[in-house]
Formats: C-alpha cells, sequence, structure tokens
C-alpha cells in the first residue's frame, strides 16, 4: 500500500533519512523504533508530505505522492495522521472537530457527517463529549477524539507520531485500547511508539531506526526477545 523507495532527507548538513526502503502492505501493523533524533517523526511526516524528500520516492497505491492543491488534501485524508499532541481545533466542539473533515474535503452532507461523526465518537468511548471543546476534555479524551478525527476521513493508512507520550500514564491505557482496536479491524498502521507492550501485542513488524537508517526490520517476538544488531541490543537495554 505505501512504499518507499531509496528515500533521502536532509536539513541542512543533517542527513535525517538515509536511503529509506519500507513497504507496508495493506492491514499490517508497522511500529517505528528508535533513539531520539534517528528520524521516526521525518519518516511519518514525509509520508504524509508534511515534509518533502530529497530523492527517492513514495507511492501510495502505487501512485506518487501528489505536490499541492486538491489532490494533495485528498492525500492527506487517505494518510490519518495522529501527533503527540492532538492539534485539535481549539473553537470548535468535538461533534464539529470530527465532521469538519468530510464535510469540507471530502464534500460530504453536512447531516451526514455529523451522524457519522457521532458514530466515530462513540466508538472510541466519547460520544457523550462531542458538544464540549477540546479543552474540557482530558489529553485522552482529546486524543482520542483526533483519532476518529482521522478516521472520519476513511483514510487508507493511519500514521500515529509518539500518541500517547504527552499523556498522564492513567490516560495512556485507554488511546492504545483504541489503537488495538482499530489494528484488530485491519486498519493499516504506522506507529512511532515507545509503548513497548503494545508494539509486542499489535505489531505484525518493527522497524528500528538510528541515525536516519533502518538498521533493523522483525516480527515483534524476533525483535525484542533476539535483536540482531548492537544498535537495538543497546536500545532495548536502555528502555526495557
Ligand atoms: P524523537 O524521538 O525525539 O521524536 P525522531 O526520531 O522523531 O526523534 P526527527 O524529529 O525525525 O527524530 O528528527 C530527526 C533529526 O532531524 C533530528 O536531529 C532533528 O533535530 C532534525 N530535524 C527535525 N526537523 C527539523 C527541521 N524542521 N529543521 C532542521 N532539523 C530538523
Ligand atoms: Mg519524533
Amino acid at each position: 500500500l505505501v512504499v518507499l523507495d531509496k528515500v533521502n532527507k536532509h536539513f541542512g548538513a543533517l542527513h535525517v533519512l538515509q536511503d529509506i526502503n519500507l513497504t507496508i502492505k495493506r492491514g499490517e501493523v508497522v511500529v517505528v523504533i528508535g533513539p531520539s533524533g534517528s528520524g521516526k517523526s521525518t519518516l511519518c511526516r514525509a509520508i504524509n508530505r508534511l515534509e518533502t524528500i530529497d530523492d527517492g520516492s513514495i507511492t501510495i497505491d502505487g501512485r506518487p505522492l501528489p505536490e499541492e492543491g486538491r489532490e494533495l488534501a485528498r492525500l492527506r485524508a487517505d494518510v490519518g495522521m495522529v501527533f503527540q499532541s492532538f492539534n485539535l481545533f481549539p473553537h470548535r466542539t468535538v461533534l464539529d472537530n470530527v465532521a469538519l473533515g468530510p464535510i469540507k474535503v471530502r464534500g460530504q452532507d453536512k447531516s451526514l457527517a455529523r451522524t457519522r461523526a457521532q458514530a466515530l465518537l462513540d466508538r472510541v468511548g466519547v460520544g457523550n463529549q462531542a458538544g464540549k471543546y477540546p479543552a474540557q476534555l482530558s489529553g485522552g479524551q482529546q486524543q482520542r477524539v483526533a483519532i476518529a478525527r482521522a478516521l472520519a476521513m476513511e483514510p487508507k493508512v493511519m500514521l500515529f507520531d509518539e500518541p500517547t507520550s504527552a499523556l498522564d500514564p492513567e490516560m495512556i491505557n485507554e488511546v492504545l485500547e483504541v489503537m488495538q482496536q482499530l489494528a484488530r479491524e485491519g486498519m493499516t498502521m504506522v506507529v512511532v511508539t515507545h509503548e513497548m507492550g503494545f508494539a509486542r501485542s499489535a505489531a505484525n513488524r518493527v522497524v528500528f531506526m538510528a541515525d536516519g537508517r533502518i538498521v533493523e526490520e522483525a516480527d515483534p517476538h524476533q525483535f525484542f526477545d533476539n535483536p540482531r544488531s548492537d544498535r537495538a541490543k543497546d536500545f532495548l537495554s536502555k528502555i526495557l
């Protein structure tokens, strides 16, 4: 579904993505882990074209990423993204946060979009918060709204960039459970996270990045129980 072929990206002299080759199949859950600064966020942002790349190619469903305009808006709808900071519209209700994208980008009928938004909010467990503003919700609730908002666009793939790292510990699980559920339903997902429990139970594949490169790619059991590279061993010894 998503194919990165020899992708390179520099920030000035810094080579943040180095010859990244990665194929994400439909329905696959890929967890990306690695030390701070290794390029994980840049990788996610490149797939959504929030970041341009210097060379190589990224295709979704065999089509290169569009550069601008309506096509780019459609790409952003097809590739849902959930960030560490929830990025909800502060002056819109929770329901509007979820319904506005489908209305504006997908051209959906307003009342249909609102009905569907309510159903999505119910699904992520915040249906009773629909009339509130984001600031009136807990972090875990806001993040679940952010997930519902991305889902409302009926994305082909969902990217999560450390979705739980800004949350208080007691709210982490409620967000991870929504993500687990999505994974079980067959959503194609790329998840940058330090939640190793989630990686073990939900990932089909773990991609370990360091210094802008994919150092190791393995199924989660092999990766956690028997990492091959010294970089991965060193990283795991620090976080587990
Ligand atoms: P973290 O775990 O801390 O989120 P990361 O793996 O997501 O790290 P990136 O955010 O992708 O890492 O950053 C990779 C490198 O690129 C870092 O050295 C970072 O400082 C640098 N970088 C990221 N964005 C920019 C930018 N807009 N301009 C210049 N350098 C940047
Ligand atoms: Mg990051």
